[in-house]
């Protein structure tokens, strides 16, 4: 899961986005109006997280374009004493709104829970043959024994899994797993599945991770091995 991150408050951002990332979320950082447009313009992503009071914008006027015709659920993060702009938030699309100051298990908490509401993308547990993935907890099983993984190696997996029996493309993969800001390596995301295939390997997983040379990587759907 990806989430689009507008927030001009440094300090703030950087808490919400460590929050994320503990929470198993890439994370986009915006700290405008204009780097939020680019950014959006680029990736789709699965939820945003909106300030309204943004040095070059109301977020409010942001929060359409950035909805993308009601795909994308929007978070309105906002002071305690806005109270008009919290409901002009909610009339004008937001899913969900958190008040500052922000405690991170809560907002952590919307985040799943806007996700989880009908024709979202997320669930709570993904099951592929013996493959189990806790999406909330972050933590993946092979026949009911744990599998220790990495963040990110959690990030591919459930990418592979959401995308079973077809090929995940390098670039799909890349942008599920990393934000803009994030530093990756040339070959960061082949050292990530090489890990998680190891790992799947180790715990006996007979679905195997599939590289399709020049393209990406797939696991098998259960029901074709
Ligand atoms: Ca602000």
């Amino acid at each position: 899961m990806r989430v689009l991150l507008v927030e001009d408050h440094p300090p703030l951002a950087d808490a919400v986005r460590d929050a994320l990332h503990r929470a198993g979320f890439a994370v986009d950082h915006a700290g405008t109006a204009g780097d939020a447009r680019e950014m959006s313009a680029l990736v789709d992503h699965d939820l945003v997280l909106l300030d309204l009071g943004l040095p070059d914008a109301d977020g409010l006027r942001l929060l359409p374009s950035l909805r993308k015709d009601g795909r994308v659920p929007v978070i309105v993060l906002t002071a305690r004493d806005q109270l008009t702009d919290r409901l002009a938030g909610l009339d004008g699309g937001a899913d969900d709104y958190v008040v500052k100051p922000v405690e991170m298990p809560e907002l952590v908490a919307r985040c799943r829970a806007v996700l989880r509401r009908p024709g979202d993308r997320s669930g709570t547990t993904l099951q592929l043959g013996p493959i189990a993935l806790d999406t909330a907890a972050r933590s993946a099983s092979v026949g009911g024994a744990p599998v220790p993984l990495g963040r990110r190696e959690v990030a591919v997996l459930e990418h592979l899994i959401r995308a079973a029996g077809r090929v995940a493309p390098r670039r799909a993969l890349e942008e599920a797993v990393y934000g803009f800001d994030d530093e990756v390596g040339p070959n960061a995301l082949e050292a990530s599945v090489s890990r998680l295939r190891r790992a799947l390997e180790a715990a006996e997983c007979p679905l195997p991770i599939v590289t399709v040379r020049g393209v990406g990587w797939m696991l098998p759907r259960e029901d074709a091995h």
